[in-house]
């Protein structure tokens, strides 16, 4: 019988131990964590991101402030705003809203953030630090993956994960923490051939392409577990995954539905990751 996994089911438990936690530390420390979202542009899928992530912090009792920059903010003004976020004693996290407009540079910019208020795991000193299997700051969607798998309770030693997607946000940072949990792993993108043999073989299949329906029931094997990453708008408006899942679900162990599954793990892992720079920062 396939196990139908709801990301935000899973999301409410963990917002429910955070909020606790806020709820006692601001008792202690007489202050609530912030955490400050930066924004380049109004771009609306976007902001509606920003607005999930405040409504989110607000419900666990963690302060966001939200900077909402001019699109045509120079480099060193966006790195100036970023600096005045680090020495702000008040602030724990920091979060650049990607995709930065084109003429920015999102490596230099990222590279500015104080590592200990790096709470979206992106800084070199943070990447560096998962490879290394050293404590740090995780990337929000790969570390919601983890938790779901966990969830699933799918036992990754010794299993073969498929990982379809390399991108520096997903599918490169997911691989390492499947390798880290001893699964083996192999990486498919768009250069990938013969990519059915290989999804055929996976115990574990990580879907993050950015293709509707993509994963069809024929590339997969019986008793899979599958993780969709992928979020596509239909032409109807609809939202659907990476994964057929109307079909793959009939032969796997257990699946995410999207929307409602890896997205609220995603955001969940933001605050609790700001819980983490504030726990460091104030030494409890
Ligand atoms: P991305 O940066 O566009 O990366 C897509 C990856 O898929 C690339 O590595 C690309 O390969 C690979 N790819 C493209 N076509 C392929 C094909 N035909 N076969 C195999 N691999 C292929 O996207 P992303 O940021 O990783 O996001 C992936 C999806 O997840 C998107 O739908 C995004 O909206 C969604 N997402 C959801 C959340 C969430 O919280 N729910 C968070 C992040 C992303 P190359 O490297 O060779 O180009």
């Amino acid at each position: 019988m396939t196990e139908i996994i709801y990301g935000h089911k899973l999301a409410a438990k963990f917002k429910t131990e955070i909020k606790r936690e806020t709820d006692r530390l601001c008792f202690m420390h007489k202050r609530m964590p912030c955490l400050a979202v930066i924004m380049v542009g109004d771009h609306p899928a976007s902001l509606s991101y920003i607005r999930a992530k405040e409504k989110a912090c607000k419900e666990v009792g963690i302060l966001s402030r939200t900077y909402v920059l001019d699109k045509a903010i120079s480099q060193q003004e966006l790195e100036e705003v970023i600096s005045a976020c680090n020495e702000e004693e008040e602030i724990d996290g920091i979060l650049l809203q990607l995709p930065l407009p084109s003429m920015l540079d999102e490596e230099h910019a990222l590279a500015v953030i104080d590592p200990r208020k790096d709470v979206d795991g992106l800084h070199s000193e943070n990447i560096a630090r998962l490879y290394l299997k050293k404590p740090g700051f995780i990337p929000c969607t790969p570390s919601g993956i983890m938790a779901l798998l966990e969830y699933m309770h799918c036992d990754l030693d010794g299993r073969h994960a498929v990982v379809l997607g390399r991108s520096r946000l997903v599918g490169t940072p997911v691989s390492r923490l499947l390798l880290n949990a001893n699964a083996t792993v192999t990486i498919c993108h768009s250069h990938t051939s013969n990519l059915s043999v290989l999804t055929r073989q996976a115990d574990v299949l990580i879907a993050a392409v950015g293709k509707a329906n993509y994963v069809t029931a024929d590339m997969v094997k019986e008793g899979v577990f599958v993780v969709d990453v992928g979020v596509n708008r239909l032409a109807d408006g609809h939202l659907c995954g990476d994964v057929d899942f109307a079909h793959v679900k009939e032969k796997a162990a257990a699946i995410t539905v999207v929307p409602g599954g890896v997205g609220p793990m995603t955001i969940v892992m933001l605050l609790k990751n700001t819980l983490q720079a504030y726990q460091e920062r104030t030494g409890c």
